[in-house]
Formats: C-alpha cells, sequence, structure tokens
C-alpha cells in the first residue's frame, strides 16, 4: 500500500519499473528471486497465525509481489490466477448464482462464451450475448456484465463510463476484460467497473513464455468472495511464473510504445491496399472504434485485424514472411498471425489477428509487404487473357 501511494504521481515507465518492489534493503536484490514452496516453517506455538507465509495455494511471497505490481497499475487490490481463463471463470463462478441473469460480449473470447452457455447455463444462470459496440438490451434484472474493450478479436470498444453508470443504475455488477488494453491502455476501476478480469498471457507480460490471470477490484467484500474462491478452487500461479512476470512487467510501457507504434505503421500500409478487406485498427480515423478508444483509452493496442479472403491465402502469406510467425496469442515481443477461424472462433475463414511485436518498424513493413505481394489472392496477379 505504501509503494502504491509512493509511485502514484509517476509516469508509466517509471510505475512499471517499480511496481510491486520492496522497500530497498543493502544486500538484497531489487525484486526477490521465485520463493519455491508449498509449506514454510511453522512457529510451534502460534502457528499460521505468526506469518503470511504459511501454505502455498493461499499465499505466496513472490505472487504476493506481483499480485501488488497488478494492483497498482489497475488502481485496485489484485489477485492473480493460473491463466486468464481460470481468473475469468472464478469472477463469474465466484459472482453468480442458480437464477441470475449474465450478458456477456457476443464478439468476445469464444472459450468464455462456450463456458458461459456449457457451465454457466447448466447451473440454472441465464446467460445473454450482446455485442461489444452495442446495442446493450434493457439491464434491467442483470446480475453481471462482463464486457471486453477492445474485444478480442474484432476490436470493436464500449464507453466503460457510460455502462458503468447504466449498468449500475439497473443493480448489475460491470467486469471489464481489460487483457487486450492492459492497465496502461485503461483503468476500467476509474471508468466505474467493479472487476477487472484480465489474462496477463498477452502484452501484460509480452515474452509468450508463461499464462497468468487476474481479477483486480476495489470492494473488499467482492475480494473476500474472490479470495475464498480461489483457495477453494485452487486455480494460482506457481511462483515462478508470477517471478517471470513481475520482471517482465517492468518493460510493459516500451513494449506497447513500439507495438502500438508498429500496428499504426502495419495497419496505414493494409488501408491503402487494394488487395486487404476489412482492415481494422481502433487508431485509424475512419475505424469504428476510434471515436469511443481515442476518449477512453490512452494507448492502442498493438493488434490488427484484416481479412485475406480465404485459409489458403494466409498460408500463403505466412509462409511467405519471415518475420511475421504463424502463432496465436497476442502481445508479445514477436510479431505473430492468428487465422482465427482455425481454432473454432466464428470469424472468417480469412480473418487475420496480427499481434506487432517490438521488431523495427520499418523491417516489418517490408516483410508484409513482400509476403501480401507474393501471395496475391486468386486470380489475381497471375497472366489471365
Ligand atoms: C487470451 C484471453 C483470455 C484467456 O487467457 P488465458 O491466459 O489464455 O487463459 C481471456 N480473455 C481474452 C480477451 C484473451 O485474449
Amino acid at each position: 500500500m505504501t509503494t502504491e501511494d509512493h509511485n502514484q504521481g509517476y509516469g508509466d515507465g517509471t510505475r512499471c519499473v517499480h511496481a510491486g518492489l520492496p522497500e530497498p534493503a543493502p544486500g538484497e536484490p531489487f525484486l526477490p528471486g521465485p520463493v519455491l514452496a508449498a509449506p514454510y516453517h511453522l512457529d510451534p506455538e502460534r502457528g499460521p497465525a505468526a506469518h503470511p507465509n504459511g501454505y502455498g495455494r493461499p499465499d505466496n511471497p513472490t505472487r504476493r509481489l506481483l499480485e501488488a505490481a497488478i494492483g497498482e497499475l489497475e488502481g485496485g487490490d489484485c489477485l492473480a490466477f493460473a491463466s486468464g481463463q481460470a481468473a475469468i471463470t472464478g469472477a463469474l463462478l465466484a459472482m453468480l448464482r442458480p437464477g441470475d441473469r449474465v450478458l456477456l460480449p457476443a464478439d468476445g473470447y469464444y472459450p468464455v462464451r462456450g463456458f458461459a452457455t456449457s457451465t454457466l447455463a447448466s447451473m440454472g444462470v441465464s446467460v445473454d450475448f450482446a455485442p461489444t459496440a452495442g446495442p446493450y438490451p434493457p439491464l434491467d434484472g442483470v446480475r453481471l456484465i462482463l464486457v471486453e474493450s477492445p474485444a478480442n478479436p474484432g476490436l470493436d470498444v464500449v464507453d466503460l463510463a457510460d455502462l458503468a453508470v447504466r449498468a449500475h443504475a439497473a443493480g448489475a455488477l460491470v467486469a471489464v476484460d481489460n487483457t487486450t488494453a492492459t492497465p496502461l491502455g485503461q483503468r476500467p476501476l476509474d471508468l466505474g467497473a467493479d472487476l477487472v478480469v484480465a489474462s496477463g498471457t498477452k502484452a501484460l507480460t509480452g515474452h509468450s513464455d508463461l499464462l497468468l490471470g487476474y481479477v483486480a477490484t476495489r470492494d473488499p467484500a467482492l475480494l473476500d468472495r474472490l479470495r475464498a474462491w480461489r483457495n477453494t478452487t485452487g486455480g494460482i500461479p506457481g511462483a515462478f511464473d508470477a517471478w517471470l512476470a513481475h520482471r517482465s512487467l517492468a518493460t510493459l510501457d516500451l513494449r506497447l510504445a513500439r507495438q502500438s507504434a508498429n500496428a499504426e505503421a502495419i495497419a496505414r500500409a493494409l488501408a491503402e491496399r487494394s488487395d486487404v478487406d476489412a482492415v481494422r485498427w481502433p487508431g485509424l480515423p475512419d475505424d469504428p472504434a476510434y471515436p469511443v478508444a481515442s476518449a477512453q483509452m490512452r494507448r492502442i493496442p498493438g493488434i490488427v485485424g484484416f481479412d485475406l479472403g480465404d485459409a489458403d491465402r494466409v498460408a500463403r502469406f505466412l509462409r511467405a514472411s519471415r518475420l511475421i510467425f504463424a502463432a496465436t496469442s497476442f502481445g508479445g515481443l514477436h510479431t505473430t498471425a492468428d487465422r482465427r477461424a482455425q481454432w473454432g472462433d466464428d470469424t472468417p475463414d480469412g480473418f487475420v489477428r496480427l499481434s506487432c511485436g517490438i521488431e523495427d518498424p520499418q523491417d516489418l513493413l517490408t516483410d508484409l509487404t513482400t509476403a501480401l505481394t507474393a501471395a496475391p489472392p486468386p486470380g489475381a496477379g497471375a497472366d489471365s487473357p
């Protein structure tokens, strides 16, 4: 808490470097190494009351520092989970009871939609969907509304402050999936959300080497419920992953700045081409998400959406590129491209989610342009009578 107060007035780069670090102590490292322990020595008389380190599922000192760091950046109290999916499903299960109604994004992360229509619905929760950009149905009778802004993979956005006012007037809780934006892109708790849920696997940690999720809130009662939920269900991240994640957070500001600059250059180049359709990047002034995104977000993520028509052209494009890896996930150091339909996501067959890494913009642009030209649409480019 004192660390939070100390770092609040600083810029993003400073806050990322210092987030969650213990007070300087001579002879100690800046960020202590991972504490790998299941049980710890207990005080023989006072037992677990004597020290927070008792057993690894409820608590771990490495995870505590990571949670302090993410909590500072989000502006709330944070609980880390084993993955984004563990955090989001955990938050939904901890908050919802049979008979409740939940509203989810129709265009959001598809495994969350699948979880809702199978597990939540079978528990007697009534599940409805609304597109991120709206229109939203009347919210009366809704217990919780989960939104993703920008949504993965379509990149539509919603005015979070406006939605929070409407939801609270109807007595609904608001949870915002902040995976794509990261807490440097927007702080949903400042905009009125009750809960932030996110995958830390993506841009937040950015090195494509771990899975992580978290929930953040300012409401002590919700925090208690989530903590009890996590402790009884057990979906915690390991200490080594928590430490790697904390180590990666220090460079978040730099990584996002380069990713966003690369995305801008690429989105502009793609928008100029007649052989690429449906280019989406919320930072392009004629993108449908631009008006809300530019008012609400402090940075636009490094993700660009576009359509190459069919799966074959996407494959030819990826074969021809030297710098763009075919891979899922996003927000990493390396530029990657994912044809979402291959995972069962209900996107067009040729839709690509391109995640810009931190390579040099000119190298990426040259590689992308060369690869697209080497992979023309069927019929184009070939000599035809
Ligand atoms: C990836 C992702 C998740 C799930 O996170 P995992 O860490 O893969 O479990 C949830 N929401 C969004 C928006 C995501 O992109």
